[in-house]
């Protein structure tokens, strides 16, 4: 039995009808950019997430750089980010003009350690950027006491976290702002891309709404030099109909990641830590070992697929070779990107290929 890792189609069929209609409710609606369907989409998403606003915006990186630049940060100024996640977090900085100071993560949970951060503020310190990196929330109330003792905000990119929970309440909320990209593969995902940003600052809400259409407030008046970054109405249109389904989506995942658990507890493998604070989504279910890339090559000799997430930290990229880091600058970060390897974990992962995923493992 082939187990794809990511399987895009199954969730279009089976929400096909819904999602065939949104289709044609928007290009009979005659209207594509910034009408209906983002406004109500931006109204049940800010209400899934038990917010007061969300702003569509084109995708996952700009709602970052978009709630860097609405926070007045830029040239000079620096922002904290986790040295284990996914580039886009780094680049939001560098798009704003700001640098990226890396911080390590805890090495259980792979999300920034908030015991290390205080040592990387300077004075020109001016937000941190949190990661729920494989849609595991991050210790965002111990970040927010660092935050508000220097009086620097804290902003969450929620990219892999859609739903997920910490201390009982929704990511998106934990912070000054946070951002959510609607890639495909992501726990909710466009048919192309998409993202948005969620806050509880209205004045935040309207400075990103205006930058992301060129500066603008009102058409052909142009406060400041804004940027074309919108979710578009046909995205919206789709998104609205796979919101529906979100939770059922992640039960789904959360009910896969216990039979893994159920699986390969007391194995040679390293499975994810998830704290007692922690609802996770399980965007990605990551499994250490030393051995990964044996492993990776066995289990694709047996059909199955496998991801690492992600190959080389941001520090060690040729895009990040300005800021002088080399191998060992970041340990904890470099050790886990050469041990990590993500199993196929998605709601239409049928049992059948659960099991094959285990019966593959274990051999
Ligand atoms: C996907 C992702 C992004 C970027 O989102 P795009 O919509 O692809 O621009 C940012 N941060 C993390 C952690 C992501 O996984």
């Amino acid at each position: 039995m082939k187990v794809p890792f990511c399987d895009l189609k199954s969730p279009y069929l089976e929400l096909k009808d819904e999602l065939d209609a949104a289709y044609h409710r928007v290009m009979e609606s005659g209207r594509y950019i910034l009408g209906k369907e983002v406004e109500v989409f931006e109204s049940e998403f800010a209400s899934y997430c038990e917010t007061n606003y969300c702003v569509g915006v084109a995708n996952g990186l700009d709602a970052l750089h978009l709630i860097i630049r609405a926070f007045g940060i830029g040239q000079g100024d620096e922002v904290i980010v986790p040295s284990n996640t996914f580039i886009a977090t780094w680049l939001a900085v560098s798009h704003a003009g700001a640098t990226p100071i890396p911080v390590e993560p805890d090495e259980h949970t792979y999300n920034i350690d908030s015991k290390r951060i205080e040592s990387a503020i300077t004075h020109r310190t001016k937000a941190i950027i949190v990661v729920h990196l494989y849609g595991q929330p991050a210790d965002v109330d111990a970040v927010n006491e660092i935050a508000k003792k220097h009086k620097i905000k804290v902003i969450e990119d929620a990219a892999q976290a859609h739903g997920a929970r910490y201390k009982g309440r929704r990511v998106g909320t934990l912070g000054d702002a946070a951002g959510f990209s609607f890639y495909p593969g992501k726990n909710l995902g466009a048919a192309g891309d998409g993202g948005a940003i969620t806050t509880n600052d209205p004045e935040l809400a309207d400075k990103v709404r205006v930058l992301c259409n060129y500066g603008s407030r009102n058409k052909y008046c142009n406060d400041i030099k804004g940027f074309n970054s919108r979710l578009d109405e046909l995205q919206a249109a789709f998104l609205c109909e796979k919101l529906k389904k979100l939770d059922e989506w992640n039960s789904r995942r959360k009910a896969i990641a216990s039979e893994y658990y159920k699986a390969f507890l007391g194995s040679e493998l390293t499975l994810p830590y998830v704290p007692e604070w922690a609802d996770p989504v399980w965007h990605l279910f990551v499994v250490r070992n030393p051995q990964r890339d044996q492993i990776q090559k066995k289990l694709s000799e047996a059909g199955v697929a496998t991801i690492i997430h992600y190959p080389i930290p941001p520090h060690l990229q040729e895009a990040y070779f300005d800021l002088g880091y080399i191998v060992g600058s970041f340990k904890v970060s470099e050790q886990i990107h050469n041990e990590v390897l993500s199993l196929p974990i998605g709601p239409q992962l049928t049992s059948a290929e659960v099991a094959a995923v285990v019966r593959a493992l274990r051999q």
